[in-house]
């Protein structure tokens, strides 16, 4: 079974000598945030992910979550309780959330890296306090004040959880075919009928509570997306005193037998004049459930870094114990009956995509968190706006890129282990299963591309883009002309202008065609990833050069972050034309393909 160890060294580079802190320093949150408490912070996260959830990780897979079809209730896989249980007296469920209501309130970007771990180490346990910090977020923005001191004190503590309701068996990406009904009752709550599939921590026994949040619809609500409210729906009611009440008239009824993160209560959940409690106004649900969801899409692509970052260092223990083969340059270990396959090109290939992806990825995602920050936290409204601008570019782009990196990093990991890796003893597949539905979930893919071509890249009159080009244009022209970094600003210059005219070329002929959006979707926003990650790696690769020169210590690891950003540059940024390529090619021999052929 594999081992995790969290990659503290690069949380240490990243926090101390990547990010700039400076901008944040006015913001609360960062008072508590002194480099010695955040170190400590992620050195015990890391302890609970390497010795605590990684090793349910298996168990969890094994034996899943069990539905009583009688009671509706879900127990989940031994050991999965009290993990849950020291989970939350250790505090980590309020870890970024308000203190006015028990939480810590450390930055998000904190809470972001402790992700990464927790995801890493055992996908389906995070799901849930992952789900209740959702709500908590919807609550905490939306709610009233009196439903924010009866729900968030508890989700904080995590001894009550949270959930998200939205699909239903005939609409999942086109939410504005929802059926599920609120009718209002005279005491001012509604009535809330109907039935939802594929919740995610829908029931389970590690809470006493737990809070829906139900997308529905009231009697006279306009049809399509205009029409939907959100409501709070707790599984028992809470009385006046904040005791719980009643059973509410909301179960499981079933529970999916799935591919992956089995230990994640996947359920089909039945609401039968369930009393509902409304947030915010009538109508406007979905923009109230997209706090949740822009946030749960940051953090599904940090579920895809973490199972990478697990899956490749499987793959890297493994390649250095297999003896397969020579070196085709002459034996490298004359000593042992064959050589580590660590030194085949083509496996050195598979860990260095892996490599360049998780480590990019990783900069990205905190260098958002910091923006998120900003944008939430920030006493100045300019900052909060510009902030914003980079958040919402880069919420799509974050979901679908870290997560189909997320699978191509796990595949690799498997291919690195030949059939080891399919067979279940060494547990690599069990990373390719459990971060499949990544790509899926939380919007699929498919639906985060045509968000970025079709909103992101129009929004706010072009201030997002902005957002994104003038750092580094900025940055470009800091470094342009110096020689020993000519090798990285080099390769992000080209890719970025690639970028600006392949967004030219797009904008121009969507507007001609909306077809040609969906056409472009997912090739445009990879290549925008990869200009992103073009961007993170020459950064690093800055900082890199500097402390090799000053020869300070660290060489190893300043030396293999220069040799991977080398790596980013020239074996996978090259991608970028072959996708500015597809772009171009435009929405003819997609749609002029004749729908009876196929
Ligand atoms: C394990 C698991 C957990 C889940 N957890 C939750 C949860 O907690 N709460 C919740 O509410 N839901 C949850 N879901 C549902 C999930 O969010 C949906 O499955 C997802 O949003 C996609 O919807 P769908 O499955 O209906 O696919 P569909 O909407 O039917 O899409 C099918 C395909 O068509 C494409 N497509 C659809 N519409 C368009 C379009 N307009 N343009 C281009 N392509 C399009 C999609 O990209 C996809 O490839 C979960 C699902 C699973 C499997």
């Amino acid at each position: 079974m594999p081992t995790y160890k969290a990659p503290l060294e690069d949380f240490d580079f990243l926090y101390n000598e990547f990010l700039d802190l400076g901008a944040c320093a006015e913001l609360p949150s960062m008072a508590e945030a002194s480099p010695d408490v955040v170190e400590a912070v992620l050195s015990e996260a890391a302890k609970v992910a390497e010795t605590v959830l990684q090793p349910l990780n298996a168990i969890g897979d094994e034996i899943g979550c069990r539905l009583d079809e009688a009671s509706g209730e879900v127990s989940m896989p031994d050991g999965f309780a009290t993990a849950y249980r020291d989970y939350c007296d250790s505090g980590w469920t309020g870890l970024v959330a308000d203190p006015d209501y028990g939480g810590q309130g450390l930055p998000s970007f904190v809470g972001l890296a402790v992700s990464e771990m927790i995801n890493a180490a055992n996908a389906s346990f995070a799901a849930y306090p992952g789900l209740t910090l959702g709500a908590y977020e919807v609550i905490h923005h939306h709610g009233t004040d009196e439903q924010k001191a009866t729900y968030l004190p508890k989700m904080v503590s995590g001894e009550w959880g949270g959930t998200m309701n939205l699909t239903e068996p005939h609409c999942g990406t086109d939410l504005g075919l929802l059926r599920t009904r609120a009718e209002p009752a005279d005491d001012g709550s509604y009535r809330i009928t109907g039935k939802k599939i594929w919740i995610s921590a829908g029931e389970h026994d590690m809470v006493d509570n737990i809070i829906h949040l139900v997308l529905a619809r009231t009697p006279d609500a306009p049809a399509g997306t205009r029409g939907i409210s959100l409501f709070i729906v707790p599984k028992f009611l809470v009385n006046a005193d904040e005791s719980l009440g009643e059973r509410n008239g909301v179960k499981c009824v079933g529970l999916e037998k799935k591919m992956g993160i089995k230990a994640s209560a996947t359920c089909e959940m039945e609401y039968s004049d369930a009393v509902g409690y409304l947030i915010g106004e009538e109508n406007r649900g979905l923009a109230a459930m997209f706090t949740m969801m822009n946030a749960a899409r940051l953090v599904t692509g940090i579920q895809g870094l973490g199972m990478a970052s697990a899956a490749y260092q499987a793959a890297v223990s493994f390649a250095r114990e297999r003896l397969q083969g020579r070196s085709l340059a002459g034996p490298k270990y004359p000593d042992q009956p064959a050589d580590p396959i660590l030194v085949h090109p083509d496996v050195r290939k598979m860990l260095l995509i892996s490599r360049a992806s998780i480590e990019g990825a990783r900069a990205l995602g905190l260098y958002t968190g910091v923006q998120l920050e900003l944008e939430f936290r920030h006493p100045d409204a300019a900052v909060r706006r510009q902030a914003g601008y980079w958040v919402a570019l880069m919420t799509p782009i974050i979901k679908a890129y870290f997560t189909d990196l997320g699978t191509e990093v796990a595949n690799l990991g498997m291919q690195v282990h030949g059939g080891a890796g399919y067979v279940r003893d060494t547990g690599v597949e069990q990373f390719a299963r459990d971060v499949r539905i990544t790509q899926i979930y939380e919007g699929t893919n498919g639906v985060q591309a045509l968000d970025l071509v079709g909103r992101k890249l129009i929004a706010n009159q072009g201030e997002n883009l902005k957002a994104f080009f003038t750092p580094v244009m900025h940055f470009i022209g800091e470094h342009d002309g110096q020689s020993e970094l000519a090798e990285f600003i080099g390769p992000l210059k080209d890719s970025a202008q690639l970028l600006q005219d392949t967004t030219a070329w797009v904008y121009q002929h969507m507007s001609k065609n909306p077809l040609e959006a969906g056409a472009a979707g997912t090739d445009y926003l990879r290549l925008f990833a990869l200009t992103a990650m073009a961007f993170m790696w020459a950064r690093m690769a800055v900082i890199a050069c500097r402390r090799l020169d000053e020869g300070g210590g660290k060489t190893v690891f300043y030396q293999a972050k220069l040799d991977t950003a080398r790596f980013f540059m020239t074996r996978m940024l090259p991608e970028t034309t072959s996708l500015a390529a597809k772009v171009r090619a435009g929405a003819g021999p997609l749609m002029d393909f004749n729908d009876e052929a196929f």
